[in-house]
């Protein structure tokens, strides 16, 4: 009797649904449907209060003063399109420039060069071999045309923790706005918009078993009051900010995910970096050169990512798929199977690009699970070459 198969651990490309947070949003798939803006009856009240109670919690999850500071979207992709589109046509008079890092995900990297095609600057810094960016270059870098600064809070890939309440202070201090892509951090590990100076923040609900299709964006109200230059325009829904009729069981099943990944949040982190650590060590024990992609300690909790030096990936990824979900690096633009943007940032030449895989440990994962996996990898013909000992013949 083994753990049940395939065990899923790519919950950095999405988390299944929890049970309870579908069980708060039934109600509103069913015969609570009211359009949240209908304000003369009684179906168009009860949405708008669910609503209403999301925006608080999302707020509160965040550190934010209030649920006025809550722009309700489709997902992070859109959060963060509205962030810096928004952001930066709307204060092109004062400069056109925007900073960036190169590990950035697509729905930060894309936007940005779409503000290139549309006349304006991009500054793309570059990191360490651990990942981290240099807080001297990120200084340096900005510029009296700067407008704006987007630095993610943690890696989707490599998991990685940029320092962002510094660079926070550095934002603040020279008077530039900063937008964090939280995606992958928000409900996993403590961010305060103010603590740490952030004017914009994008989430997503399905990164923390939340469904998907719904998301949201922090926009700081004082100190200072940001405006966004909307990217569709219609009922001036959210603050005129992003028009279209509110999806109401998604934003309860957010809000419900938030509540649930805050209340839980100390806890599930200690277990998960008791996973990661357990898989780190079993896989170690068995294999020879295995090394981890990205900072050793500020990471996130349930993120490894390892390079397994000199192995084909494709021939791995044959052997273990039906049993193990796994993710080879570029699992976000999956669309193109090129080796990652991310670990070619870390290394260049390429070799971790090409044979490293990310496993992504999540809430419903168990220890009978990660054992499993180590005992495949370790077993695994496709990585005979690092193995400790001679393999078994099964
Ligand atoms: C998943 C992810 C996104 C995209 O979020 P969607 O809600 O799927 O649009 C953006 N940034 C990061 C860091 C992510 O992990």
């Amino acid at each position: 009797m083994g753990p049940q198969l395939p065990i899923y651990l790519d919950n950095q490309a999405t988390t299944p649904l929890d049970e309870r947070v579908l069980d708060t949003m039934m109600p509103y798939l069913r015969g609570s449907f009211g359009n949240a803006a209908s304000t003369e009856h009684r179906f168009g009240w009860v949405a708008e209060e669910a609503v209403k109670q999301a925006r608080e919690i999302t707020a509160r999850c965040i550190g934010a003063e209030s649920g006025r500071n809550i722009i309700f979207t489709s997902g992070a992709t859109e959060s963060n399109n509205l962030a810096i589109l928004g952001a930066a046509r709307q204060y092109a008079r004062k400069g056109r420039h925007l900073i960036t890092v190169v590990t950035e995900h697509k729905a930060v990297l894309d936007p940005c060069l779409a503000w290139e095609a549309e006349g304006g600057k991009v500054t793309r810094l570059g990191v360490d071999r651990d990942g981290l960016i240099d807080l001297n270059e990120l200084d340096e870098a900005i510029t009296e045309e700067t407008v704006l600064v987007s630095v993610m809070a943690a890696n989707n890939e490599i998991g990685v923790l940029q320092p962002i309440e510094d660079i926070g202070n550095m934002t603040r201090a020279h008077g530039v706005l900063f937008h964090t892509d939280a995606t992958q951090a928000v409900g996993k590990i403590p961010i305060d918009v103010d603590k740490a100076n952030i004017d914009l923040l994008s989430l997503s609900a399905h990164k923390i078993y939340g469904p998907k299709g719904a998301g949201a964006l922090y926009v700081r109200r004082k100190r200072p009051r940001v405006s966004l230059k909307p990217l569709q325009y219609g009922g001036g829904h959210e603050q005129g900010m992003r028009s279209g009729t509110l999806n109401v069981p998604g934003i309860v099943g957010l809000g419900a995910a938030l509540e649930r990944a805050s209340e839980t949040m100390e806890e599930e982190a200690e277990r998960l970096r008791y996973l990661r650590d357990r898989l780190l060590t079993g896989v170690r024990a068995g294999l020879e050169g295995v090394e981890v992609n990205g900072h050793p300690q500020q990471r996130l909790p349930g993120n490894l990512n390892l390079y397994f030096p000199g192995v084909a990936l494709e021939k791995l990824i044959r052997e273990i798929y039906a049993d193990i979900a796994v993710s080879t690096g570029a699992a976000c633009t999956s669309a193109s199977p090129e080796p990652s943007h991310v670990l070619l940032a870390l290394e260049p030449e390429g070799k971790r690009a090409m044979a490293s895989v990310r496993f992504g440990i999540g809430r419903f994962n168990t220890t009978e699970e990660i054992d499993y996996v180590i005992e495949r990898l370790t077993r695994a013909k496709a990585l005979r070459s690092l193995a400790r000992r001679p393999v078994p013949s099964l």
